[in-house]
């Protein structure tokens, strides 16, 4: 490819809206451009990256065994309807009607579109296991897309369905993909990570989320530094040990303590000196139609997806102060369980705790020396907050550590949700019609690539790895009216398109330094530089874009000293 005959409109500097590196990088070097909140134009260079990743992924689901078909964007409502989505998918489900007054959606995900398919075309045993993928456009009307493709409203996720007749087979689909999609990050050129998911209200451990190991990442990660354990911390399990010296205490008479506008934890504890961890919060929160108390100790925090799923709850949410006041007769702050007409559930650290702080649901009031089983009941003991660097490895006990992660694939079995809503049957060798069990798995391929540069990049721009860079050499003629100068250049380009080399010269008029910002902005991973000073001892300049420094190499040399770098550089990627 010809820079001058290419289109890679590089800018100066970011627009002030982007927040993030990648999203920054990936304007500044021409890869996307705004249309509107959450959709972008992929330009050609950005374009050209999206594609090697999706030729990675669709070698590697090919390898798999799955095979590849194209589903509609836009879904009927009634497929919804079936499944019991089109109540429950919210606002990220954007909805609209047709010229007849249909309802129809644009797909954020494919199981109706799939499970329909199969519903009609698979009717026996003989027929699976099946797994089919597709890469393909999704809309979801997210509520603050922001980072630019990394979490926009359309963008293209490589999504794919397994079929089979049981459970065991379920869980032997479910292991390939997993294998499948640790190959492709690796062949990706990242730094991964599987965790164990959210699996909601099926529960078990089938859902692992494939993070891109990033500081900047929205989602926080522990992993276990003893034993394999690896947990999206919105599902890391904690084990709690209580505290012993709390068992020999001597239970003591409550009391009231007078708070005057004193409600938060520390405000609390600050102003009765004592430690957050004396202390229970009292959660009001609402489900589903319903109100419940979630206490947690005051150092720590409700991790809101474990009591939804504890619950088998849709909606959950923090009562507004209007709610709280009509429930506990105070003031937001001021709440407790001692006297609280509603179901309480109490996380399990609570157990080992001792003549501590709650509200006491009156204004301005707390108390003290409050027990449990004395003074309330709990209705139910969980686990309910979030783990924290305190806690052990729910496995093995070892230390834990936090990380952050950029969520770029997601696996999940499903069990026989959709096929037993949709009526998805099969015969069974044994005669009998059964439902058929299913997997999902999904690769947002717009956020891999904005999760690599997330990280992998300088302050002078991307560094692309090679598998996934839009070039792999970059040919730079510094002094283009020279005509050995572009003369080599253009022979060391040849020979490289020629050996099929993905490579881009630079043969625009212009200085040196200007090629040279770009070409490091772009991020491609190796480059050729091309001068007049080194061309009178036949020598040319090789620099890799992740080092420093360049080094010098016989004309004679060029085409093989760069095969081996590519090759070096592939094989880190393996
Ligand atoms: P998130 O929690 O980040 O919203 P999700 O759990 O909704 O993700 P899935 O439904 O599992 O995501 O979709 C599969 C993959 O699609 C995700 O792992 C992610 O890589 C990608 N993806 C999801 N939402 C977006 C988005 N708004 N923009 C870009 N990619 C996305
Ligand atoms: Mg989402």
């Amino acid at each position: 490819m010809r820079y001058s005959k290419y289109f890679i409109p590089t800018l100066k500097e970011a627009p002030s809206d982007a927040e993030i590196i990648s999203h920054k990088l990936m304007l500044r070097a021409g890869l996307i451009r705004k249309l509107s909140s959450g959709i972008y134009t992929y330009l050609p260079v950005g374009l050209k990256v999206i594609r090697k990743v999706e030729n990675i992924i669709r070698e590697e689901m090919d390898r798999a065994g799955a095979i590849e078909l194209l589903m509609p964007g836009v879904q009927p409502a009634e497929i919804w309807q079936e499944s019991g989505r089109w109540e429950h998918y919210g606002k990220e489900l954007l909805r609209f009607k047709d010229r007849n007054g249909r309802d129809f959606c644009l797909g954020p995900t494919h199981e109706e579109v799939i499970t329909d398919l199969v519903k009609k075309e698979i009717r026996s045993y003989r027929q699976m296991p099946v797994n089919f993928y597709q890469i393909q456009t999704k809309f979801r009307d997210e509520i603050r897309p922001r980072f630019g493709i990394m979490r926009c409203r359309e963008f293209i996720m490589k999504d794919a369905y397994s079929f089979d007749v049981d459970e065991k087979g379920a869980e032997r689909s479910y292991e390939i993909m997993y294998d499948t999609y640790c190959n492709i990050f690796k062949r990706c050129g990242l730094k991964f990570r599987a965790v164990e998911a959210d699996t909601g209200s099926i529960g078990g451990t089938f859902s692992h989320e494939f993070m891109v190991l990033a500081d900047t990442g929205e989602d926080q990660i522990v992993n276990c530094t003893a034993c394999p354990y690896a947990a999206n911390i919105e599902k890391a399990e904690v084990v709690d040990h209580y505290e012993s010296e709390a068992h020999s205490q001597r239970l003591l008479p409550y009391e009231e303590v007078h708070t005057p506008d004193v409600k938060s934890v520390d405000e609390v504890s600050e102003f009765l000196n004592i430690t957050s961890k004396e202390l229970v919060k009292t959660l009001i929160i609402k489900t589903d139609g319903d109100v419940v108390a979630a206490l947690i100790r005051g150092d720590h925090e409700l991790n809101p997806i474990k009591l939804k799923n504890l619950l088998g709850a849709q909606e959950l949410e923090l009562a507004d102060p209007l709610l709280v006041e009509e429930i506990t007769h105070a003031p937001m702050g001021f709440a407790g369980p001692v006297g609280l007409n509603i179901k309480i559930i109490a996380d399990n650290a609570i157990k080992g705790m001792k003549n501590f702080v709650t509200g006491a649901n009156k204004k301005d009031t707390h108390l003290k020396n409050v027990n449990l089983d004395r003074d309330f009941k709990v209705d139910t003991f969980a686990d309910i907050r979030i783990i924290t660097p305190e806690d052990r490895c729910p496995k093995c006990g070892g230390e834990l550590h936090f990380g952050r992660g950029i969520e770029v694939g997601h696996i999940f079995k499903l069990g026989t949700k959709y096929s037993e809503a949709m009526g998805a049957l099969f015969l069974d060798r044994d005669g009998k019609e059964k439902p058929i069990v299913m997997g999902c798995y999904g690769i947002g391929v717009g956020r891999t690539v904005a999760a690599a540069i997330e990280q992998n990049h300088d302050k002078d721009g991307i560094i692309f790895p090679i598998p996934i860079a839009p070039f792999e050499v970059i040919v730079v003629p510094v002094q283009m009216h020279e005509s050995r100068v572009s003369e080599v250049a253009e022979r060391i380009y040849k020979e490289m398109k020629d050996s099929g080399i993905d490579v881009l010269i630079d043969d625009r008029d212009l200085r040196g330094g200007v090629k040279f910002k770009d070409a490091d902005l772009l991020g491609i991973p190796l480059r050729v530089t091309v001068g007049k000073r080194g061309l009178e001892e036949d020598m040319v300049e090789i620099k890799l874009r992740k080092d420093k420094e360049p080094f010098s190499v016989p004309l004679s040399n060029v085409s093989s000293v760069i095969k081996e770098k590519i090759e070096e550089l592939y094989g880190k990627a393996k």
